[in-house]
């Protein structure tokens, strides 16, 4: 596909522009009846198809063969217009810098005759930036508008339009087009250029166009290439960097469980996805808004719905809901000040962990959060300087004499699958004779299948250019590389959990509390 579909499929019959009906049969009606007004305005947020009704109208005003009130477009006006090679169509773009000079001497053209077609039609798109003399010239000619010319202007921003101008024009708003329009209109170009895709995909994409359907094939475009010329939900999804409604439940859950250590891997899982925290903190607002409402209704929820929905609900109550609210709205207002959006959104997650709801089972959270911490925190202290964070950059070595060149080769050379999750979970016991041994925890036993081995063993003698043989005892492991991980998260936890205590928006929350809350069903969890 050389031509992007937007511009492919740029509608050139009123018969094909879709989601403006209203406007469509207002002006196929002038058209047919003769009954044309001399300068339309066309207003409506980007990409809802402005300048495509206003080429189609200078088709249908220069056609030589209409066919009902639709331009032929085989004649050579309609040709020429399409090409924007038609002499008596002059289009302009006000927002565009490179026009601005000849802006007013074009306007002034309009007092004489057209060369070729019947009448002299300008299209300004952008039309309240014009500057303030091309606006007096345009207005010169509206005032008394000669029978040859016709203006169809267009713009995002009416209010900006001087009220001189908007008086003498006909207005037309042009709607955002709905989902369904838009999905239905993906669906039709796909079929027709034989490309594969599933309903939910185009779904997603059709929400994403936010009414735009330029936008929305420009989206389309965009998920064909990346998903290998096919439009699938999985592919959509990593594109627009959506993510799962259960993750976002699971990240609620962890922070109201008080479980640190699983919202920091979460959150590591979120950035690896390569997802936006900005749309999952808008889900996220969502879906705390959606729990509020739970408690008074369940109409249009599924079961499984309304049992996860039931769980969450069962650990909060309505104003510990108002309070994440609050610091998820503000968390995703104060996003782009932070250093990067993971920090920001580590930050509002613990946020919310410091609130707990002193309901019933209140005790039993603040106790769970207490004995969750602080232990391995400690733990983590200790072991710390042998963290694999600082010894990653240092070059693999080109042997596995010890466990630690075991475990830089496996965080350097290992990168995806059960394979890595294998080597991350076994321990160097020794290399002789050309026979590399581990050791695997009886927990992780299930991963001992020889496909997994198999593909580590290749990974090794690629790494140590020998055929080496490799060997895996299930038994005991814990000087492991996923060990290390788990220690370095904690380590990032105790210092976040500092920074916490720092916050100023939890600090100020904490004092202004009594304030902002009616009842105390709500104290910190500190
Ligand atoms: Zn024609």
């Amino acid at each position: 596909m050389s031509l992007a579909l937007a511009r492919k499929w740029r509608p050139k019959t009123f018969s094909e522009l879709v989601g403006q009906d209203h406007v469509v049969n207002a002006l196929t009606n002038a058209i047919s009846q003769g009954r044309m007004h001399h300068a339309w305005l066309f207003t409506g947020t980007r990409g809802v198809g402005k300048t495509t009704l206003a080429r189609i109208i200078a088709k249908a005003l220069n056609c030589n063969a209409l066919n009902g009130a639709d331009p032929c477009g085989r004649c050579d006006s309609c040709l020429l217009i399409d090409q924007s090679r038609f002499v008596d169509v002059i289009e302009l773009d006000a927002a565009s810098n490179t026009q601005v000079d000849n802006m007013r001497e074009l306007l002034e053209t309009a007092a004489y005759k057209p060369t070729v077609g019947e009448y002299k039609i300008f299209i300004i798109d952008e039309v309240h930036m014009l500057s303030r003399s091309a606006f007096n010239a345009m207005l010169k000619t509206l005032e008394e508008p000669p029978e040859h010319v016709k203006f169809i202007l267009a713009t995002t921003d009416p209010q900006k339009v001087p009220v001189t101008v908007l008086s003498r024009c006909l207005q037309f708003n042009l709607k955002p087009i709905p989902v369904p329009i838009i999905k239905a209109q993906m669906a039709k170009i796909l079929d027709d250029e034989k490309i594969e895709f599933d309903s939910q995909g185009i779904e997603l994409l059709s929400r994403y166009a936010r009414g735009s359907l330029r936008d929305g094939l420009s989206l389309l475009d965009q998920s064909i290439a990346q998903g290998d010329g096919q439009v699938q939900e999985e592919s959509v999804k990593s594109m627009l960097g959506i993510v799962d409604d259960s993750l976002v439940r699971g990240l609620l859950e962890a922070s109201l469980e008080q479980d640190g250590n699983l919202l920091v891997q979460m959150i590591d899982d979120i950035e690896r996805m390569g997802a936006s925290f900005s749309y999952v903190l808008d889900e996220m607002a969502t879906l705390i808004q959606r729990l509020s409402l739970f408690a008074l209704t369940t109409e249009g929820l599924d079961e499984d719905l309304i049992e996860g929905y039931q769980a969450l609900v069962n650990q909060t109550d309505e104003e510990h809901l108002q309070l994440l609210y609050q610091i998820a709205t503000v968390g995703k207002r104060d996003l782009p000040l932070a250093p990067n959006e993971k920090v920001g959104f580590t930050m509002v997650m613990l946020r919310m962990m410091a609130f707990l709801p002193a309901v019933e089972s209140g005790g039993e959270l603040v106790k769970k959060k207490s004995e969750g911490h602080q232990e391995p925190i400690t733990k983590a202290k200790s072991i710390k300087t042998s963290s694999p964070k600082e010894d990653k950059k240092a070059n693999v070595p080109g042997v596995i004499h010890t466990n630690e060149d075991w475990k830089k080769f496996v965080s350097e050379r290992v990168a995806t699958g059960m394979a890595k999750m294998l080597a991350e979970n076994a321990e160097f016991r020794s290399f002789n004779e050309g026979v590399l041994s581990l050791s695997l925890d009886n927990e992780h036993k299930h991963l001992l299948e020889d496909r997994y081995k198999n593909k580590l063993q290749e990974l090794i003698r690629e790494h140590l250019s020998i055929q080496c043989r490799l060997e895996i005892n299930a038994g005991v492991a814990s000087d492991t590389l996923l060990a290390d991980q788990v220690v370095e998260s904690k380590n990032r936890l105790d210092q976040t959990t500092k920074d916490l205590e720092d916050d100023p928006f939890v600090k100020s929350l904490k004092s202004d509390l009594g304030g902002i809350l009616v009842s105390e069903s709500i104290r910190p969890s500190e």
